[in-house]
């Protein structure tokens, strides 16, 4: 666990999970109350609880623990963390929280999906149901001292996904609306598993570039500026793996071939290509299932938006 100040109000915790640095981060933002942004999954809870202590949180001063959406390293740990935070209600998008109450099926589903890894992450407990506020699009989470959030619904990654907008710094927190910024060698990959929706995640990047915002804070990992500049390489990127993922399907390509044209025509993968092969999560999800998410959605809707 590390913490570090990035903003006036805001805290930086890598939670380190399984062991790994610069790989899934919480947020604190103190005003009178603290708001918790991305709780990461269940194993690195005491990393988490830590990190608070160090960071001079008393726990029953935190109001709100906002996930971006229910994914086991968002929120996996929203049901253990609760546990040590009396007074603190979790905001997540309608879709998402009876999977937070009853987590039995997302994680049977993650089983299936990302194997072995779910052992890194640890099985999520129940958030008890009068704790869960069903965040609504432009709701805003104000904890005085001029820390305030501004939900905005920005689905595409998933159907139940969320940012939030921090006004004071004009800072996003994207969750995985934005992509993985792989902060150690300054580049940005998809996360675009599937049932990945391109359209709607082209109609939420352009939702938070609109906002102008100075600086991101990625889950997966860290505070970044240029925003703006990384929220447009994201989206010129989603629509260069898109064009090839088409033309692949329409050439009825197998996704190996798809996936190594992918490769060969984008810069940043092959920048990543290493970090990503040593890394002991990314390895094993970042290309395949996010080039998987693409294949799918061009068979299922066929052409890639303009
Ligand atoms: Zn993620």
């Amino acid at each position: 666990m590390r913490t570090e100040k990035i903003e006036k109000h805001t805290y930086l915790i890598d939670l380190q999970t399984a062991g790994i640095k610069n790989f899934i981060a919480s947020y604190v933002l103190k005003g009178e109350k603290t708001i918790i942004v991305e709780t990461g999954p269940t194993s690195s809870v005491p990393n988490l609880l830590s990190g608070l202590k160090e960071l001079n949180v008393n726990p029953e001063d935190v109001a709100y623990v906002a996930v971006s959406h229910i994914h086991l390293d968002h929120a996996g740990g929203t049901g253990t963390l609760l546990k040590h935070l009396p007074n603190a209600r979790v905001i997540v998008h309608p879709r998402g929280a009876p999977h937070l109450a009853n987590p039995e099926k997302l994680w049977e589903q993650s089983r299936n999906v990302l194997g072995r890894i779910t052992d890194l992450y640890g099985a999520p407990e129940p958030v008890p149901q009068e704790r869960i506020v069903g965040a609504v699009d432009g709701m805003t989470l104000d904890v005085g001292g001029t820390v305030s959030l501004r939900v905005l619904e920005t689905l595409g990654h998933a159907s139940h996904h969320l940012s939030y907008f921090e006004l004071s710094s004009e800072g996003i927190f994207p969750g995985d609306a934005a992509g993985i910024y792989l902060n150690e060698i300054g580049v940005i990959l998809p996360t675009t598993p599937p049932p990945f929706r391109l359209d709607i995640a082209l109609a939420s990047l352009e939702r938070l570039r609109q906002l102008k915002p100075k600086v991101l804070y990625y889950s997966h990992f860290g505070k970044a500026d240029d925003a703006i500049g990384k929220l447009q390489s994201y989206e010129g990127q989603l629509r260069l793996w898109a064009a090839i993922a088409k033309q692949g399907v329409d050439n009825k390509e197998g996704w190996e071939e798809i996936s190594r044209k992918i490769v060969e025509s984008d810069v940043a993968v092959q920048k990543a290509r290493e970090y990503v092969k040593s890394h002991p999560v990314f390895s094993e999800t970042v290309l395949g299932e996010s080039v998987r998410g693409f294949v799918d959605f061009v068979q299922k809707y066929g052409a890639v938006p303009t």
